[in-house]
C-alpha cells in the first residue's frame, strides 16, 4: 500500500517537474554567470578583455564567433572576434538569406576548413579587419577596438547598415604580453616580451616583423623598433599572418589602430612613393577625417605613412596586407593625441572610442562603395625601398633607429623645441584632466581601474615610433 502511495507521489512530482520544464524558458546558464566588464570607462586588463569577448559571444551567439589565433611567449592567447550578421544562426535574417548562408557555411565546413569562412568570388570580398594593441603602451587603441565590438554587438541596431553589407574580424589585443607588462611594470613599453638569446634585451617590435622589405628594418636588439631575428620570428606576428593569409581573398579593408599621432595614413610605409591606387586610399582616409570633424570638431591629418611620419618604416603589418596580400584598402589610424599621450585619462576613453567609431564606420561604408573602383591585379609592380633589399644591418647606418630619416640640423633644433613644448603642455593636460573630473563629478560615480595620473607617455620618444 505504502509502495503504491510513494509511487503515486513520485509520479505527481515528475509531472510537476515536467510542467515546470515546459513553462520555464530554458536560460543558458553561462549567459547569466559572465559579468560584463566596463569597456567604455576603464582600461581593462588582459583577463577582463577575454571576459568581455566571452560575454559578447554568449550574448550574441547568433552572429558572433571567437577564435584563438595563437599563443604568446608568456602563454597568453591572441584572439579574434568575428561579427557576421549573415551567419545562418541569425534569427533576425529573412529565411531565404538564412538558408543561403547555411548552404555556404556547410560547403565551407565540408572542405575541412576551420576558422572564419573564406568564400570565392569578388562579391564575397567584404571583410573589414581591425587590429589593435600591437604596441604595448598604446592602451587607447585596445579600448577603441573594444568600442568597435561594443557598437557592432550591443548597439547593433544603430549600425545595421554596415552589418548588412560587411563582415568584421576584430583583434583587440595583438600583443597581450607587452600590454600586461606595460600595465604592471613599465607603462612606456612598446615591444612584445620574448627575450633574445645571448643578450639581456627583451622584445621585438611586432610592427617591424612582417615579411615586407623586413631586412630594411632596425636590427639592434636594444632598439624600441627592433625588427626581430627574421620575418615572423614572433608568435604574435605568426598568429596574425595565419589569419590574414587565409582571409586574403575576402579582405576588403584592413585597419591598424595605433596612437597618438591623430592621423589616418595609407601605404607605403617602406618607401616614399605613393601606391598606384593612392587616390582611392586618400578618399577613404578623408572620409574618416571628415566624419570625425563633423562629430566633435577633432581634426585628423591624412597622408601616406612615410609622408606623415617623415621616415620610412619597413616590415609593418599595413604594408604586408596591402603590398603582399593585395587587400584593396589598408590604413593606419593613429588615435589622439599628442597632448594626451598613449594612455589618455580614463574619462576620455568613451569619447575617443565613440568619435573613432564614427570615423571608422564612415570609412567602412566608403570602402564598400569604393570596392569596384579598385583592381589590384592590374597595377604596376610596387616600388623598391630606398635602401637596397638585403643590405643587412641597416641600423648601423646613418641614424640609430635604423629607419631612413633625414636628420638635418634644423630637424634637431625642432626636436629640442618639441621636447620643451611637451613639458610646457604638461600643465595644460593637468588642467584638461581637472575639467574632465569636474564634469564627471556631475555624473554617477563609476570605478576607475587605471591610475588617473596623466603623464607624457611618449616622453623622449620620437612621435613616429607610434606607428
Ligand atoms: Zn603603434
Amino acid at each position: 500500500m505504502q509502495t503504491t502511495k510513494t509511487k503515486r507521489v513520485k509520479k505527481t512530482k515528475s509531472r510537476v517537474q515536467k510542467l515546470i520544464a515546459i513553462t520555464t524558458p530554458k536560460l543558458p546558464i553561462r549567459r547569466l554567470v559572465i559579468p560584463r566588464p566596463d569597456v567604455l570607462h576603464t582600461y581593462l586588463e588582459y583577463n577582463q578583455i577575454n571576459q568581455y569577448l566571452e560575454y559578447i559571444v554568449n550574448r550574441y551567439s547568433n552572429f558572433v564567433k571567437l577564435y584563438t589565433l595563437g599563443i604568446t611567449h608568456e602563454k597568453r592567447e591572441v584572439r579574434a572576434l568575428e561579427i557576421n550578421w549573415m551567419n545562418p544562426d541569425n534569427v533576425e535574417l529573412p529565411t531565404t538569406l538564412r538558408m543561403q548562408a547555411a548552404k555556404q557555411a556547410e560547403l565551407y565546413r565540408s572542405s575541412g576548413a576551420k576558422g572564419p569562412m573564406v568564400l570565392p568570388g569578388d562579391k564575397n570580398r567584404n571583410i573589414i579587419f581591425i587590429e589593435a594593441g600591437t604596441h604595448a603602451r598604446e592602451w587607447i587603441t585596445v579600448s577603441t577596438s573594444l568600442n568597435c565590438i561594443y557598437q557592432l554587438t550591443e548597439r547593433y541596431t544603430r549600425n545595421i547598415e554596415v552589418l548588412r553589407n560587411l563582415r568584421f574580424i576584430i583583434v583587440p589585443l595583438v600583443n597581450p604580453d607587452g600590454y600586461e607588462y606595460s600595465r604592471t611594470k613599465n607603462r612606456n613599453w612598446r615591444k612584445n616580451r620574448r627575450p633574445h638569446k645571448g643578450t639581456k634585451f627583451v622584445g621585438t617590435d611586432c610592427n617591424r616583423n612582417y615579411d615586407v622589405y623586413w631586412e630594411s628594418g632596425p636590427s639592434k636588439t636594444q632598439r624600441n623598433t627592433y625588427k626581430g631575428e627574421r620575418p615572423f620570428s614572433e608568435p604574435e606576428t605568426r598568429a596574425m599572418r595565419n589569419i590574414l593569409d587565409s582571409l586574403a581573398p575576402n579582405l576588403l579593408f584592413f585597419l591598424s589602430l595605433h596612437s597618438y599621432g591623430q592621423s589616418i595614413m595609407y601605404p607605403w610605409g617602406y618607401c616614399r612613393d605613393p601606391p598606384y591606387h593612392w587616390r582611392e586610399l586618400h578618399t577613404l582616409a578623408t572620409c574618416g577625417r571628415t566624419a570625425i570633424k563633423t562629430y566633435n570638431g577633432r581634426e585628423y591629418r591624412t597622408g601616406s605613412i612615410s609622408c606623415l611620419t617623415k621616415r620610412t618604416i619597413a616590415g609593418s603589418v599595413v604594408d604586408y596586407v596591402y603590398g603582399v596580400l593585395k587587400a584593396p584598402m589598408a590604413l593606419v589610424m593613429e588615435l589622439p593625441s599628442r597632448e594626451l599621450g598613449f594612455q589618455p585619462p580614463v574619462e576620455m576613453i568613451s569619447q575617443i572610442g565613440h568619435e573613432s567609431w564614427f570615423g571608422i564606420r564612415e570609412m567602412c561604408k566608403s570602402a564598400f562603395d569604393l570596392r569596384r573602383r579598385i583592381n589590384r591585379d592590374e597595377e604596376p609592380v610596387a616600388p623598391r625601398p630606398p635602401r637596397a633589399a638585403g643590405a643587412g644591418d641597416c641600423a648601423s647606418a646613418a641614424n640609430s633607429s635604423g629607419e631612413e630619416k633625414k636628420t638635418t640640423p634644423k630637424k634637431v633644433r625642432m626636436r629640442k623645441r618639441s621636447k620643451r613644448t611637451i613639458l610646457s603642455q604638461h600643465a595644460d593636460i593637468l588642467e584638461m584632466q581637472k575639467r574632465h573630473k569636474a564634469a564627471t563629478m556631475m555624473l554617477p560615480r563609476r570605478p576607475l581601474t587605471a591610475p588617473a595620473l596623466v603623464r607624457r607617455a611618449g616622453q623622449g620618444d620620437e612621435p613616429s615610433d607610434t606607428v
